[in-house]
């Protein structure tokens, strides 16, 4: 059976539903990659020190034709092609790519760490797996991610986008 493989979707410079859509379109042109499902949007407030703008997230279910480090090189190689610079860390970003779950693997290198350290401490990365499935378990606490959003202080604030999706404004 395929890996359930989960990546996150960030984006909080520019026009983020536009950017994370970008990302899902270069994702999925791969043909190592298979895109199975696509979450929700959130407005998600930043968990950072520097103040910046809110983010757009979402998370895609992927399987994937490769080890973790060519999806993370994949992934990495994605980031710098959209402008994705590094000189503030957790500073703003146009786009971030995190590979959140690759089924049962665990991964401790300081490169990838895998699952991803902050799935199960975050709102905006843990919400839109939830939507995905709930029961994906965590392999390193051996519990599903559905566990872990009441472990979750308040502070953090996560709103899902209802409704569709205008990338242009329309011409009338
Ligand atoms: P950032 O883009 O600021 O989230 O951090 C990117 C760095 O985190 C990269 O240099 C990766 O080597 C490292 N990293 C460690 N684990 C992961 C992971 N699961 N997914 C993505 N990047 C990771």
């Amino acid at each position: 059976m395929d890996k359930k493989i989960l990546i996150g979707i960030g984006s909080n410079i520019g026009n983020g539903i536009k950017n994370c859509m970008a990302a899902i379109k270069k994702i999925s042109s791969d043909k190592r990659v298979n895109l199975k499902v696509i979450s929700s949007f959130y407005t998600t407030s930043p968990v950072s020190e520097i103040k910046q703008d809110d983010f757009i997230n979402c998370a895609v279910l992927v399987s994937w034709e490769g080890t973790p480090h060519e999806l993370l090189q994949f992934l990495t190689g994605i980031e710098n092609s959209m402008g994705r610079t590094r000189e503030i860390k957790d500073g703003p970003r146009i786009i971030d790519l995190d590979i959140l779950l690759f089924g049962d693997r665990v991964l401790d290198e300081p490169s990838l760490t895998i699952p991803h350290k902050e799935l199960h401490k975050r709102k905006f990365s843990l919400m839109p797996c939830l939507e995905i499935d709930p029961n994906f378990i965590i392999p390193t606490y051996k519990r599903p991610l559905n566990d872990f959003l009441p472990e979750i202080g308040d502070d953090q604030v996560v709103t899902k986008l209802e409704g569709i999706v205008f990338l242009e404004e329309s011409e009338e």
